[in-house]
């Protein structure tokens, strides 16, 4: 089939500030180079007082979508046609897919987490403990209630918090939601089957360590982490030292990308290729 316009690639891209650090640029044009897509993806600096504007222009431009990072997520709500349904429990949007001129909002947050754990199993009937109440762990709460998990035991420091994903979870999933507050160091329970770190301990500390009771953790349960740089976390290593199998937040970043790629062109990145590119990034071996 000839190209019918040669001179004009699609356009994604994201939205958030600061905006300079975030690797997903180079990840996903990777990506895209790889694929033969005539495709960009922008990393733009956007002022939560432009966040209008900036959406503006990209339904002007005729873009194909865009991703949504800090700080808006959940700004972004009031300038969306229609949300999908776990970006709408969940109340924030990282991906919009502008199609016919409707913007729709997605989470691929836990999308991501999602295909990333799908890798080494299938959530549904299992025990989760999540570590943490935040947007990462909100994210993953409900999308991994949504995929038929039995119970999800939200463990966090502000027990409020805990509470109000716990609750997310329960009204509008089919798992049981439950939360505890976390002080001092948090015994796993037996018969649990993933443990998950979605709090933002570890990032940009190899030594960091959540403080999780580790003669608690079983051999053959599975540890993932949130944290993508580095990705072999202090809590991975002593998890995988005692026989369980580890998850890093590489593989839920990359699956974001991937998540996000499929829903604007409908086509499947080589997760690969993004993977590596990130590692060199991260000067990961
Ligand atoms: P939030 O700020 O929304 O939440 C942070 C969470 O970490 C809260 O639950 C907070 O507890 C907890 N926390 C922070 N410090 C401590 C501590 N010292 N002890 C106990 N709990 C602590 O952040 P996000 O949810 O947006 O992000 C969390 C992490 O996930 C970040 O590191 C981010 O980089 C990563 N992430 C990774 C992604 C990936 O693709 N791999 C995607 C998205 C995020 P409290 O509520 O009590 O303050």
């Amino acid at each position: 089939m000839t190209d019918k316009a040669p001179f004009r690639s699609d356009l994604t891209g994201s939205f958030s500030t600061p905006s300079g650090n975030n690797p997903t640029v180079a990840m996903i044009e990777a990506g895209y180079r790889d694929a033969g897509m005539k495709a960009r993806f922008i990393n733009c600096d956007v002022k939560p007082e432009a966040l209008g504007d900036a959406v503006r222009g990209a339904r002007a431009m005729g873009w194909v979508g865009f991703n949504c990072s800090l700080p808006h997520k959940v700004a972004v709500l009031e300038h969306l046609d229609e949300l999908a349904e776990s970006a709408a429990i969940i109340g924030a949007v990282n991906c919009v897919q502008i199609r016919d001129g409707k913007l729709i909002g997605n989470n691929t947050d836990g999308k991501g987490f999602l295909t990333s754990l799908r890798s080494v199993s299938d959530p549904k009937g299992k025990r989760i403990v999540l570590f943490g109440a935040g947007g990462a762990a909100r994210a993953i709460a409900v999308e991994l209630g949504l995929a038929g998990a039995a119970e999800i035991t939200v463990v966090n420091r502000d027990e409020g918090k805990a509470r109000t994903v716990a609750g997310l979870v329960s009204e509008h999933t089919g798992a049981e939601g439950k939360a505890v507050g976390w002080s001092g160091k948090a015994k796993v329970p037996e018969g649990t089957d993933i443990v998950i770190n979605a709090t933002s301990i570890g990032l940009g500390d190899a030594e960091a360590l959540p403080e999780i009771d580790l003669e608690t953790l079983r051999p053959g349960q599975i540890v993932a982490d949130v944290i993508m740089n580095p990705p072999m976390t202090h809590l991975l290593r002593e998890a995988k030292g005692r026989g369980c199998t580890v998850l890093d937040g590489l593989g839920m970043l990359v699956n974001q990308g991937i998540v996000g790629v499929e829903l604007w062109f409908g086509r499947t990145l080589d997760a690969g290729v993004m993977q590596e590119t990130l590692k060199g990034i991260f000067k990961v071996s």
